[in-house]
């Protein structure tokens, strides 16, 4: 059976930044999925930055483009908590054998497809979060909320 690692705020643990989640317990196309996956034990939870020592809420970070560094909007060096972060979630998905990831997208640390650009100007690029980065680097697969629809048709087993 395939484990999945997903990231806590899409089970609704309120890791956010901002004290939140973004529950996908709760979308109406894919609740109904996530709430399978959970009963059938598939689901393996983590918020890398929280792994990596952050606490919550925590200042909003963004990956800065011209030094790979991630700089809180207070000017904050928190690179290496999200370095931690990821190389934590990348134990647990190793030592469960896990192959597929579900990542939120435009995260610093979760983003697969798009990341903010770091000048906190709410503009996103192309680029990947550091977790999803590792990940990737470790023949994991990582999805996200806008191609669920894929992993669906891998885990359909
Ligand atoms: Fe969610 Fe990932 Fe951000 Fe944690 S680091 S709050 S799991 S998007």
């Amino acid at each position: 059976m395939h484990k999945i690692f997903i990231s806590a705020c899409f089970m609704g643990e309120n890791v956010r930044y901002d004290g939140g989640h973004q529950s996908l317990l709760e979308h109406n196309l894919f609740a109904e999925t996530i709430a399978k996956w959970k009963q059938e034990k598939r689901l393996l939870s983590g918020c890398p930055e929280c792994l990596g020592g952050l606490p919550v809420p925590r200042d909003p970070a963004e990956i800065q483009q011209k030094n790979q560094k991630i700089i809180t909007v207070n000017n904050t060096d928190v690179t290496e908590s999200f370095h931690q972060g990821a190389l934590k979630a990348l134990d647990l998905c190793l030592k469960h054998n896990i192959k597929y990831a579900l990542l939120k997208e435009s995260s610093p640390s979760c983003g697969s497809h798009t990341i903010y650009d770091g000048t906190f100007s709410n503009t996103k690029i192309s680029g990947q979060g550091v977790t999803a980065q590792l990940l990737t680097q470790h023949n994991i697969q990582v999805f996200s909320e806008k191609n669920i629809a894929e992993l669906i048709t891998k885990i359909d087993d």
